[in-house]
């Protein structure tokens, strides 16, 4: 490509502005930065509109490096400007250093159940063992209420995936506005299983957490293809110590799951704890 001027060549590519955070144009014999535009979250000027004036791009060549936790990744166009031999840089940047939103972005992506929004099971195998290792330390209770929807199969053969889907989501949502975040984290355990995990709250307050959402979800009227629905849940909750002897996911599961059992064989849409 050949630009008259420097200007000329930088207007040619403001449109990539969009894509590429810099765009510079570097003498092609000595390395010398010739011009480097960064983007700003200011109003930039509307773009001259200059067409490319050469024909082939010939000799593009493409480099990915890392420095300090910044992935570059570079698109070198040979061009030549006022008859100088240059390079054309078009230049992604993403900061993957902590802290950083698109690695933030992606961690959070990696424990979030997509469906609910909830946490997913990656998640609980995360952070149970920190909780428990942490309230154990200082002596306190860890609670937990397991929950399942009840007859969950029915709606959706009666309904169709999509509203079970629909109402997997609503009750994540129920959840959610009844579990402070400073009391603890709600996650999606798998199909229409959930835990919720209390560090530091005693077995009678999780207990009345349990039937303040089963209320809630009991009292909750869904439309499904016109019609109303009703729903409700069992739970199960229990609470250990340091001198429970649990330490593990596959324990705390298995505890719930006996409580949870108990729950159903009582009727559904009650709270054993
Ligand atoms: P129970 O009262 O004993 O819990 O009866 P149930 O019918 O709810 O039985 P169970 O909990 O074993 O059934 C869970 C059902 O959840 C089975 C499966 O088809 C359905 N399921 C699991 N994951 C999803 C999902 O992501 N979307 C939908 N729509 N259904 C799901
Ligand atoms: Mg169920």
């Amino acid at each position: 490509m050949k630009f008259d001027s420097i200007t000329q060549a930088m207007a040619s590519v403001t449109v990539l502005q969009k894509y590429y955070p810099v765009i510079r144009i570097r003498n092609a014999g000595n390395g010398q930065i010739l011009c480097e535009n960064e983007k700003t979250d200011a109003p930039q000027e509307a773009p001259q509109s200059v067409p490319f004036l050469g024909e082939c791009i010939q000799g593009v060549e493409f480099c990915i490096r890392e420095e300090n936790g910044v992935l570059e990744i570079i698109t070198s166009v040979p061009v030549t400007v006022d008859g100088q031999a240059c390079c054309l840089e078009l230049i992604y940047l993403d900061d993957m250093r902590a802290g950083s939103t698109s690695l933030m972005h992606v961690q959070r992506l990696a424990i979030t159940d997509a469906l609910t929004n909830l946490y997913n099971r990656r998640f609980i195998n995360e952070q149970l063992p920190i909780d428990l290792e942490r309230s154990f330390r200082n002596n306190d209770p860890v609670s937990f209420i397991y929950t399942d929807i009840d007859y969950f199969k029915m709606i959706n053969d009666r309904y169709g995936h999509i509203a079970g889907d629909n109402i997997l989501k609503e009750v994540a949502d129920v959840f959610l506005k009844n579990v402070r975040r400073k009391d603890g984290w709600v996650a999606r355990y798998g199909g229409d299983e959930f835990l919720i995990c209390l560090p530091e709250i005693n077995h009678l307050l999780a207990g009345k957490m349990a039937n303040r959402i089963r209320c809630s979800i009991e009292a909750r009227c869904l439309h499904i293809n016109g019609e109303n629905v009703k729903i409700t849940c069992s739970f199960g909750v229990e609470t250990v110590r340091k001198e429970s002897g649990i330490h593990s996911i596959n324990q705390v599961i298995e505890m719930m799951d006996k409580k949870l059992y108990q729950a159903k064989n009582k009727g559904r849409n009650q709270v054993v704890t």
